[in-house]
């Protein structure tokens, strides 16, 4: 695909190509069935923009979606999304009234959450109200551990006819980690639960375990759902699962343009701090995007790069937080040139997961990081 869209209220832009989302939730659908897909799209989608993605993913196989807020389901709902959507963990008494009317999915795993849910679906008059039962097998973050699993799942069921158990899942901690076996685990964990619940003559509903990671290496994981969030945009989980991943697309570029350009002095500083001197008599181009668009203020110094005219150049000194500088040497650039800070731009990619490594983080909070602030441009580059 070309690179040639722009947006007119500002020199930056987040362009997100469809096409690669649809190719990925094809691929991860058919690799998983005849588990059914969930899209996770939490946080904007991971940046990629809720409503297209979901609905992108909706069209290309996905059944359901997962979100992190009340707020966040409520996006889709309102941009007309009919389809099922998971709200992954409890949320605050003054959501709850809301993510019932919207016909959201609430998890639970407390008492005083089940209560408040009873409560709700009871003052909404909604019946058969959907719970996904959250069990923590070893993350240790959210979810009800051993011994209280039976307990609260009949606490779900016992609150019929205004609730009922729609699912039972749990989350893995290093799945994406090959070398790690907690994964597995977690998961004979899960199982030896599953067994406890259904002694108990406990319908536990839909099950799912898996994240990206765990659909592409552990087989074992893909029950009745996935749940795939980092994969469907084309974006690797770790490092460990590059080989799974080389048939996704990514569908995020990070795109800018040169807005200013001088001449400066071999031993003249850039930036704020002058933390970058220039060691011979260049070129520096200014760029209109900056921290508080989510580019990290340390990618210079950690050795980021961006791509003009299909060439790779520095960032140079901290970047502030509207602007960052390029030191382009003698390479010719101009005013308006294009900037790719994240994407291709000619022979040469700039990967995400390569920037978040730099930055020693992971593609996740790179991609999450891109605040609203940049226009997101939808594209539809079939190749
Ligand atoms: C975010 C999240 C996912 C998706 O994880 P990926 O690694 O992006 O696939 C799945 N399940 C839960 C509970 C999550 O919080």
């Amino acid at each position: 695909m070309n690179g040639s869209t722009s947006d007119t209220r500002r020199w930056a832009h987040v362009e997100v190509d469809l096409a690669a989302i649809s190719h990925n939730v094809e691929l991860l659908a058919s690799k998983v069935a005849p588990a059914q897909m969930m899209a996770v799209v939490k946080a904007d989608g991971y940046g990629h923009g809720a409503v297209p993605v979901a609905r992108t993913a909706l069209r290309a196989g996905a059944q359901s979606l997962a979100v992190a807020l009340v707020q966040e389901g409520i996006e889709l709902r309102r941009a007309g999304i009919e389809a099922p959507i998971l709200v992954l963990s409890e949320q605050p008494e003054s959501q709850i009234a809301d993510m019932v009317s919207y016909g959201l999915t609430a998890t639970a795993y407390s008492l005083p959450s089940i209560d408040a849910l009873e409560r709700a679906a009871r003052n909404l008059d909604v019946t058969g109200y959907e719970v996904h039962l959250k069990i923590d097998t070893g993350m240790n973050r959210v979810g009800v551990r051993s011994p209280d699993v039976s307990d609260i799942a009949q606490r779900i069921v016992a609150g019929a006819p205004w609730l009922s158990l729609g699912g039972t899942y749990t989350h893995f901690a290093a799945a994406d980690d090959l070398g790690s076996t907690s994964a597995g685990e977690q998961l004979a964990a899960f199982d030896a639960l599953l067994d406890e619940l259904g002694r108990a003559g406990i319908d536990v509903g839909t099950v799912h375990t898996a994240n990206s990671a765990a659909s592409l290496v552990l087989p074992g994981s893909r029950r009745d759902v996935v749940r795939i969030g980092i994969a469907i945009y084309g974006i690797t989980p770790s490092s460990d699962l590059v080989g799974s991943c080389e048939d996704l697309r990514p569908a995020l570029s990070l795109k800018s343009r040169v807005s200013h350009v001088k001449d400066v002095r071999a031993g003249e500083g850039v930036s704020y701090g002058a933390h970058y001197r220039c060691a011979t008599d260049t070129t520096i181009a200014t760029v209109p995007i900056g921290y508080a668009d989510g580019v990290a203020r340390r990618a210079g110094l950690a050795g980021v790069q961006v791509l003009i005219d299909g060439r790779r150049h520095p960032i140079v000194g901290v970047v502030t937080m509207d602007q960052l500088m390029v030191d382009v040497g003698s390479s010719g650039v101009s005013v308006g040139d294009e900037v790719v800070l994240i994407g291709a731009q000619g022979d040469e990619c700039i990967r995400v997961e390569n920037v978040a490594t730099l930055l020693g983080t992971i593609g996740y909070e790179v991609v999450c990081s891109l605040s609203a602030r940049l226009p997101r441009v939808y594209v539809d580059g079939e190749t």
